[in-house]
């Protein structure tokens, strides 16, 4: 079981399940909103997490939905509209020490990374300029 929270605690969920990959996602949008090089999301079976106070809902984009705690700002979930079944949480809002949780696998979106960062050399992640064949995960 996983678990995790906004910054100020008032967002929180639980996961019955551990995430299933780790993907730092470098596109333009996820750069923004995270105020950072990249996001790093965990995905989840949308099924197994429990909002205990539902976050805010921004519809970002017409391929997703992100959400954010109305009171602090924390980025806590990216949704896509084709594949409902599966959701992003930011990795950064989950507890330490609850459950194993697997090293970022994927780097996409390289094709939008911010020019001033440098990946990290041998983090054994694979590149990809878009999406890729993420799909297939
Ligand atoms: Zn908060
Ligand atoms: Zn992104």
């Amino acid at each position: 079981m996983a678990s995790g929270s906004c910054a100020c605690h008032y967002i929180s969920y639980t996961a019955s399940n551990p995430p299933t990959c780790l993907v730092n996602c470098h596109c333009t949008t996820c750069r923004k909103q995270a105020g950072a090089p990249y996001q790093t999301w965990a995905f989840f079976a949308t099924e197994d997490i429990q909002w205990h106070v539902n976050p805010t809902e921004r519809r970002a984009t017409n391929a997703a939905t992100r959400s954010f705690c109305p009171k602090c700002g924390s980025t806590l979930s990216m949704i896509q509209h084709r594949d409902l079944s599966s959701i992003g949480i930011a990795a950064g809002t989950l507890d330490e020490g609850k459950t194993q949780i697997p090293l970022p696998s994927h780097h996409i979106f390289l094709d939008e990374k911010a020019s001033w960062f440098e990946l990290p050399k041998g983090d054994g992640a694979k590149k990809w300029d878009k999406w890729g064949e993420y799909d297939k995960l």
